[in-house]
């Protein structure tokens, strides 16, 4: 079995514009020429059809959507979205609040009611820091709720300045809250891998795989995960900034016991998600 717990597609109709918007600025901020670059070539069109055959290509059996609202007012549109194309057999759709919009208290409890296993959050995004005022009453509660919360780790390549969300501001957050319920994305903090060394290695907080191998040293990624332990880590593309095939295939490369490597591709997932 294969789950792959980080993945985005959006509405047919938006897909397309939306994908071109986040590579040109991608592009722009990056100096980039070629969108075709070896970190920005998109494995799908991010559209929903389109994902299941590139997951069925890469033998995935389940991929979590981490859809992300942007701005207040635009979490219903998303977590309706979410909540159509989850089938909880193929698809499980986590949900997203705005940290700044008023009601997000009600957003986070309606997603638990509604069934939702958790939420992604996006501190660059969603411009708002996780061990800020705004991010820690979020995960608080969706954590108190028996949520699970994904949170983009480390610099976004489409975003200038400071991280919201680097390993020294997920140790803070987890003087606040338990980091078992927490998927730090990108390996705990994507380009910060030497503060992930520092300040993150062996606490609670699980990380997911999805990216990095595109842009790592295969070295520290290996000994990220051994001493992390393959227990908190998880299988995960980024699909479409990463094909799935490719994120197997790097992960099978760097030579992991048999059992680490059933964990990180499906067991800790399952346990995760409760299915
Ligand atoms: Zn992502």
């Amino acid at each position: 079995m294969l789950i792959d717990f980080h993945t985005h597609f959006f509405p047919e109709r938006i897909a397309a514009r939306t994908m071109q918007i986040l590579r040109e600025r991608m592009a722009e901020i990056n100096n980039i020429e070629n969108l075709e670059d070896r970190t920005y070539p998109i494995c799908t069109d991010a559209t929903l059809e389109d994902t299941k055959r590139c997951m069925k290509r890469a033998g995935v059996d389940l991929n979590v959507l981490l859809p992300i609202a942007t701005r207040d007012g635009q979490s219903d549109n998303v977590n309706n979205y979410a909540e159509m194309v989850n089938d909880g057999k193929n698809i499980i759709s986590f949900g997203s609040v705005f940290p700044y919009q008023k009601d997000w208290e009600y957003v986070i409890c309606d997603l638990a009611d509604r069934g939702f296993k958790g939420i992604k959050l996006h501190p660059e995004g969603q411009q708002f820091d996780i061990d800020g005022k705004e991010g820690l009453r979020v995960i608080k509660k969706a954590v108190e709720l028996g949520m699970l919360v994904v949170i983009h780790a480390g610099i976004d390549p489409g975003f200038e300045g400071k991280p919201h969300s680097s390993p020294l501001k997920f140790r803070h957050l987890m003087e606040e809250t338990d980091g078992s319920h927490i998927i730090a994305a990108h390996l705990g903090g994507l380009m910060q891998w030497d503060d992930v060394e520092k300040y993150l290695v062996g606490t609670p907080i699980n990380m997911d795989i999805s990216y990095v191998s595109k842009v790592m040293d295969m070295e520290q990624y290996r000994r990220i995960i051994v001493n992390h332990g393959p227990e908190k880590i998880l299988f995960a593309s980024d699909c479409p900034w990463q094909d799935p095939e490719e994120t197997l295939r790097d992960l099978r490369s760097v030579n992991l016991d048999e059992e680490s490597m059933e964990l990180i591709t499906y067991k800790n997932a399952k346990r995760l998600l409760k299915i």
